[in-house]
């Protein structure tokens, strides 16, 4: 497995990959990997002859308030899980091989932002939607794997793929969690005992959304309050937002037709958690 830090590097052996008519599986991550991030790697090693990881702390997606210098880094620890997933290539640039002085150009989306992680960090999916654009005309990917766990992230990179037309297939893989239910996540590192032991509540709250839904409730609002009440029985929790909204537009629904995304986002002292469910 090679680790490479520069565009060009990356670019070489891409280029002689392609030459062989060898397909290209692509994850790419911030670090601090676990079994969530392997699952996709899993993924991508099934269905591609080369699997490259990228693992790029991405300023551009962080606000000003949040975990940018204490997002946790783990070069070493990465290295050895990506070996073990079969990878072929770790690409891990530093931000200024990323950004260059001058740098001025963006993508950026209109709708699917405005609800949910977009309304509470108004700077993140421009961040995520320029990064994994440059990251695929790096690495050019026929496929590229991603979370259900950022479920708003995957169907913001899908809508950009399809306005766009960018010509790789995206793959999202089910949401990897702890045995207590809890999604496994490289921000609950920084959950104290108590938070951590609390926090399995928003599993526990999509389950109940889940319930709800299987008993016949379709009312948004209902689904929510009850997730609420749930959810403040812990003390430690802060809710950011709880919202039922349309899959693949993110628009928020009062009822549910067919189908739901179900996402809620809960602060535990320094980690702000996700987690969701889609009911169909
Ligand atoms: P991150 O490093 O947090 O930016 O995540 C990189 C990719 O891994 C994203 O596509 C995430 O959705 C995915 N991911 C993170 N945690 C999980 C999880 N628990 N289960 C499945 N995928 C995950």
């Amino acid at each position: 497995m090679k680790i490479v830090t520069k565009i060009t590097e990356v670019r070489e052996e891409i280029k002689k990959w392609k030459k062989e008519g060898f397909s290209v599986g692509f994850v790419p991550t911030m670090g601090y990997l676990h079994e969530g991030h392997k699952s996709l790697m899993t993924a991508a090693r099934a269905n591609n002859d080369k699997v490259v990881v990228s693992i790029f702390v991405n300023p551009m997606q962080f606000g000003p308030t949040e975990d940018l210098a204490n997002y946790p880094r783990d070069l070493e620890r990465d290295s050895l899980l990506c070996e073990d997933a079969g990878v072929d290539m770790i690409f891990h640039p530093e931000a200024e091989e990323m950004y260059d002085i001058g740098f001025c150009s963006y993508v950026d989306m209109n709708g699917l932002t405005k609800e949910l992680c977009g309304k509470s960090r108004p700077v993140h999916f421009r961040g995520v939607c320029t990064v994994v654009n440059k990251l695929f005309h790096i690495v050019q990917p026929d496929r590229a794997y991603f979370g259900e766990k950022d479920a708003q992230q995957l169907a913001v990179i899908k809508r950009m793929v399809l306005d766009l037309n960018m010509d790789l297939e995206i793959i999202g893989c089910p949401i990897v969690r702890e045995a207590d239910g809890l999604a496994k996540s490289s921000r609950n590192t920084y959950l104290t005992k108590e938070e951590r032991e609390q926090a399995v509540i928003l599993s526990k709250s999509v389950a109940l959304a889940k319930e709800l839904f299987t008993d016949g409730e379709r009312k948004a609002a209902v689904i929510i309050e009850k997730m609420t009440q749930l959810i403040e029985t812990m003390p430690l929790a802060k809710i950011d937002y709880i919202q039922v909204v349309d899959t693949r537009t993110i628009e928020p629904l009062d009822m549910i037709e067919t189908e739901a995304l179900v996402a809620l986002a809960v602060q535990f002292g320094k980690a702000r958690l996700i987690d969701n469910i889609t009911l169909r």
